[in-house]
């Protein structure tokens, strides 16, 4: 793959804080950016352009594309027809076989669950009769997920008891859905790994997450979790990635059961994308998430994923931004603020970084 030139244009498929975030690692590398999104969002304000448009008007986004030298996106939820109509035009990077194994949760589990790699037992729910079968299946308790579409807790239900089944189910709107068992994690950790087009992979290290209602709260690494088992996280990183034939970076989320468990790690779900449980790797890292997976799309050699510092990254979300006077104020701390206007709740407005000298690997 020949590697684009400074002063390329990378194409972002929607306006949302990653594709900010991306932006701005692309600026620092001399590339411009042009934004294709179906409103105008936090990344319209620092590209160089940008197009509103449905995601799914193949028409307009071929035109777009015509205009630029790349396509990436930051978000999985862009139609295939309208990616592939797309790549007519110029490459799209990650690929449509990435987008297609991370849009829908039931594709998803069996892409996983057919390498070998564990996931929380599933099964695909397409009418009430389902269900029966599918709590036999799964067992109680269970979460109930929207097959697409779901995202930070939204369109998931938890069933506790049979009792629950037939509301759960309306409660999503009666949409396609799989049912998950519910795994006894010890904590929730994920897996940023980077890959070229010549299928070099380099590893962030593993961030422990904490989420709440859903949404990611906080990710701390190192994450304390025992060499065995970060080797493990590793390589199940790896493996998705090397079979989606991913180029960028890809987010695996996993479970950690701890203990001396034979499978120590189960996989919640991936993002073929950059994600919010990398965000720190701004400020720790030499690379961050954002400029690897930029440097991946456009064919540059892949940059350091060393770490220098332990870290934890909090998310504001609604009026937690409202605190940012002393956030700016507190030594040691990096903001980062998103630029939405609109402070509503489980939105996140930004987020903030402190770091301590550097004590492990993780
Ligand atoms: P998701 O949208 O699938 O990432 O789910 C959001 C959060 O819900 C996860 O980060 C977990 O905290 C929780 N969760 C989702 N699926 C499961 C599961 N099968 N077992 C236990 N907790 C889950």
């Amino acid at each position: 793959m020949q590697a684009l030139p400074p002063g390329s244009t990378i194409d972002i498929l929607g306006g949302g804080q990653l594709g900010r975030m991306l932006i701005l690692a692309a600026a620092r590398l001399g590339f411009k950016c042009r934004v294709y999104t179906d409103v105008v969002g936090p990344a319209c304000d620092v590209a160089e352009g940008s197009m509103i448009g449905a995601f799914d008007d193949a028409a307009k986004l071929e035109a777009f594309a015509d205009d630029v030298d790349v396509i990436t996106y930051e978000f999985e939820n862009v139609p295939l027809p309208a990616v592939a109509a797309a790549e007519r035009i110029k490459p799209v990077r990650p690929g449509p076989k990435s987008l297609e194994a991370s849009q829908d949760r039931l594709v998803e589990k069996r892409f996983i669950w057919q390498l070998n790699v564990p996931v929380a037992p599933f099964a695909a729910i397409d009418s009430q009769v389902d269900f029966d079968t599918a709590i036999n299946a799964v067992g109680l308790p269970a979460i109930l997920k929207t097959r697409r579409l779901g995202y930070d807790g939204k369109g998931q239900v938890r069933i506790t008891n049979a009792a629950e089944l037939a509301s759960a189910y309306d409660e999503i709107g009666r949409r396609a859905a799989v049912l998950e068992a519910v795994v006894a994690f010890a904590c929730e950790v994920s897996v940023l790994v980077v890959r070229n087009a010549a299928g070099e992979t380099r590893f962030y290290d593993i961030a422990l997450n904490h989420h709440k209602g859903g949404i990611l709260r906080s990710s701390t690494v190192p994450s304390d979790l025992q060499l065995p088992h970060l080797v493990r996280a590793r390589q199940i990183a790896e493996q998705i990635a090397t079979a989606l034939n991913h180029v960028g970076v890809l987010a695996v989320e996993m479970f950690h059961v701890g203990g001396d468990s034979a499978e120590p790690l189960i996989v919640n779900e991936i993002a073929p994308r950059v994600h919010n449980s990398g965000h720190w790797t701004i400020d720790a890292c030499q690379v961050s998430q954002f400029e690897n997976h930029i440097r991946a799309v456009v064919g540059w050699p892949l940059g350091a994923t060393d770490r220098h510092s332990d870290v934890q990254m909090n998310n504001l979300i609604g009026v937690d931004a409202h605190d940012w006077r002393r956030l700016a104020a507190e030594p040691g701390v990096s903001l980062h603020l998103y630029g939405k206007a609109e402070a509503r709740p489980d939105r996140k407005m930004g987020h903030f970084t402190r770091l301590k000298p550097r004590s492990s690997d993780g």
